[in-house]
């Protein structure tokens, strides 16, 4: 039976010992036991999302007339996010709540620009197989037929299986920097290419890796283009809640001209409270998300960014080492935070299974079955105890201790 609201009110002290006390039995995620969900950059950076969130907290993204403190915020970080991205003169953006707030309003505006072109409807969308479900939402929200192409045996997009999915009702190309299941950067130049060819948008979805490719470029390492450099990219999504290390609630959007981000506006007077426009899908949006985004930004700086993305890469190529001795093979050559490990001979199920009795909540990729890790600056220190619990696993599996998980859910 679900209890009712109970009819006196309750200390706060004593209801924060129990919130304390209910989290007891999450994944143990401070200590590095998680390597999805969460992003940890250290205690100093969270406490500075918590207190930059605080000074906002009741204060509404949805009124920059009342709120100019917000608007030149949000300004700030859709400043500093073109800048990373290499966005040329005229490119805009804006704040989102996340990753699929991001998508769905590309995905909006995409479809406005098709409309306002005269493409034929009904439309549909053209992504590789490895692309964020977030795409399939937006298309349910809006009619759109979704085609999921295969991708090529190393994993990433397949640019000629793509152009043969386009057609003249084709709205939309997507290409991932990287993409979630694999942690690869997709051949964006190419599907560029194509998309200047046959006249379709490209939105490049760089949730997970906007905020830090860019830095691991800085600290000198070769990645394949991605970001507005590419001429074709017409948008593209990057979270400020993965590895910009901001409180939850924070992606960004941009798009290369102001013509092409004008299709994604909402502008609506016919109601008999006024004229409301909004950019993104929120209505209300938490004050508190953009200031503490401005907060982690200006804290952090590119040196801090820098160090923090270094121990990323760090902790991967630690654990590329470690895995390879194990007898896994990484699935391509990942470059950013998220890296996939298949077994030529071990249940990839069970080995997972094995490695959640001993408190890790990581992700897995069933295509081919591996294991999957998005890594935090934070994992750094955990390596060695990531592998040391591998390796008993491995031990386990080949003892015929081989029971494994039956689902795979992401969420
Ligand atoms: C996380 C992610 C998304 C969706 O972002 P949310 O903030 O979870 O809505 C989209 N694409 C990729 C590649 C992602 O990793």
């Amino acid at each position: 039976m679900t209890q009712g609201m109970p009819k006196h009110g309750t200390a706060f002290s004593v209801l924060k010992t129990e919130m304390i006390e209910r989290g007891r039995g999450d994944v143990q995620w401070r200590d590095g036991k998680t390597a999805v969900y969460v992003f940890n950059a250290g205690e100093d950076v969270t406490e500075v999302q918590k207190q930059g969130y605080l000074l906002y907290l009741s204060e509404n993204g949805l009124g920059p007339a009342a709120f100019p403190s917000l608007k030149k915020m949000e300004a700030e970080v859709v400043g500093m996010g073109l800048s990373l991205l290499q966005a040329p003169e005229g490119a805009v953006g804006h704040m989102t709540s996340g990753g699929t707030d991001s998508i769905t309003m590309a995905v909006k505006a995409a479809r406005d620009y098709a409309r306002a072109q005269g493409q034929p409807e009904p439309f549909n969308l053209v992504l590789p197989y490895s692309a964020h479900p977030a795409f399939d939402k937006a298309a349910a929200l809006m009619s759109i037929e979704i085609r999921r192409v295969a991708t090529r045996p190393d994993y990433l997009a397949d640019v000629g299986a793509m152009a043969d999915q386009i057609d003249d009702s084709t709205l939309m190309m997507v290409g991932s920097a990287p993409s979630f299941p694999y942690g690869l950067i997709d051949p964006i130049a190419d599907l560029s290419d194509l998309a200047t060819a046959r006249n379709v948008w490209l939105h490049v979805d760089a949730c997970v890796g906007g905020y830090i490719a860019p830095f691991v470029e800085m600290n000198g390492v070769d990645l394949p283009p991605w970001d507005f450099r590419v001429p074709g990219v017409c948008s593209l999504s990057a979270d400020l809640h993965k590895y910009g290390y901001c409180a939850k609630g924070a992606s960004t959007i941009f798009y290369r001209s102001e013509a092409l981000r004008d299709h994604m506006i909402f502008d609506q007077k016919d109601w008999p409270a006024g004229r409301m426009v909004t950019p993104t899908l929120a209505g209300t949006r938490p004050g508190g998300a953009i200031s503490s985004a401005w907060a982690v930004m200006h804290y952090l700086g590119i040196e801090g960014y820098c160090q923090k993305q270094q121990s990323v890469t760090r902790a991967r190529a630690r654990i590329e080492m470690g895995v390879a001795e194990l007898g896994f093979e990484v699935l391509g050559a990942p470059k950013l935070g998220i890296m996939a490990f298949s077994h030529p001979e071990l249940d990839i199920f069970a080995l997972y299974k094995r490695l959640f009795e001993r408190g890790w909540v990581t992700s897995l990729c069933t295509q081919p079955k591996a294991l999957h890790l998005m890594l935090s600056p934070f994992h750094e220190t955990v390596v060695g105890q990531y592998l040391t619990d591998l390796t008993w696993a491995v031990e386990q599996v080949r003892g015929g201790i081989t029971d494994a998980v039956t689902e795979v859910r992401y969420s």
